[in-house]
């Protein structure tokens, strides 16, 4: 079954989501401090009439990496060309990209740390210098022919800080780190997509929405999509409290906004009674590949303070034995003060 908490990986020929992006800084809701630096340094490189330093973004999918990058293009006044990691796998790829660029493009290459050792060495003096080091031949007759390139910005988005190699990381001058996003703030992006789709949304529905979401922006569109849709279907033109936890509870997303897979998760952990259990183990366990268990499904279980991640394994938490009414005293994570 399709995972409605899930955040999509093909996201760029989403229209749904591309007609939602906002457009303006004051459309992205939250991420106060990354907006307000961002303003400044693009504010700054403006006046210096230079391009903008090279960004990299961290974060969990669906949290609005790709959004931040089109609204730098936008204050910028450049354009903007979206690809992805995978897509470069030969360094002819990434020549041609780079050699199409003109000055001051910003050039957003997703899930950066999937890059190979070979292309990274060639954006390596690519972003330093503004120059292609093309080897043509090989052995003794090689030769390295250079390309100036335009000056251009690059922004790489990344789910994994830890996979991402330092010389690539110490290359982009701004690192930014994105949050889960509160209730208050998915609330306001719920009810501002409800207002672009024409689709009104009470605001306690919106809230009800927003609790079960995983502090995800990416989700809470995709929640409001499909609570539209149960709307419809009973005749109704506007979402009423009442019904988005009909259709959540429907959709099987609990209060927490958890689904089966992180129910299982969970359970996995409680079942090894506070023994650390490891990823491969609990990937296997799952049905799903190590990448989305790190990716997806833990970030936000950490963030909420329901597992742990230890050098041994994954651990739950004090917080996950109260969700399931389990005692975790035998495990030794609550110490009995009755025990001397
Ligand atoms: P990422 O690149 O981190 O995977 P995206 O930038 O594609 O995430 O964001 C997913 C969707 O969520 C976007 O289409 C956008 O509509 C919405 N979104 C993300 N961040 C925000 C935000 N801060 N305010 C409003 N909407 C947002």
């Amino acid at each position: 079954m399709e995972r409605v908490v899930e955040i999509e990986k093909i996201k760029f020929d989403n229209e749904y989501e591309n007609s939602l992006r906002p457009k303006s800084w004051g459309d992205y809701i939250g991420q106060d401090k990354i907006k307000k630096n961002l303003q400044v340094f693009i504010e700054a490189s403006k006046k210096r009439v230079e391009s903008l330093d090279h960004v990299l973004f961290f974060g969990p999918p669906g949290l609005g990496k790709t959004t931040l990058a089109y609204l730098i293009a936008s204050e910028m006044n450049t354009n903007i060309k979206i690809t992805a990691a995978p897509m470069i796998e030969k360094s002819g790829d990434l020549a041609a990209i780079l050699t199409n660029l003109q000055e001051g493009d910003i050039l957003f290459i997703d899930e950066i740390h999937r890059l190979s050792s070979a292309i990274e060495e060639i954006l390596y003096p690519a972003m330093e210098d503004f120059r292609l080091d093309i080897i043509i031949g090989s052995g003794p007759a090689a030769q390295t022919i250079k390309i100036d390139l335009p000056r251009f910005t690059l922004i790489g988005a990344t789910t994994r800080a830890g996979m991402i190699s330092s010389p690539l990381r110490d290359r982009f001058g701004m690192h930014f780190r994105l949050q889960f996003y509160s209730q208050g703030e998915l609330s306001k992006i719920i009810q501002k997509a409800s207002f672009k789709l024409n689709f009104a949304c009470k605001e306690d529905a919106a809230q009800e929405m927003a609790k079960r979401c995983r502090g995800t922006p990416r989700i809470a569109l995709r929640l409001l999509k499909r609570i539209r849709d149960f709307a419809q279907i009973h005749d109704e033109d506007f979402i009423s409290k009442e019904r988005a936890k009909y259709g959540l509870d429907e959709l099987g997303v609990d209060e927490q906004g958890f689904d089966e897979l992180d129910i299982k998760f969970l359970q996995i952990l409680l079942g090894a009674k506070g023994r650390p259990i490891g990823l491969n183990t609990i990937a296997a366990a799952l049905s799903e590949d190590e990448g989305t268990v790190e990716d997806v499904i833990e970030p936000y279980l950490i963030a909420t303070g329901y597992i742990e991640r230890t050098a041994r394994g994954r651990i739950a938490t004090p917080k996950s034995y109260e969700l399931f009414k389990l005692s975790p005293l035998n495990t030794g994570l609550f110490k009995d003060t009755n025990e001397s």
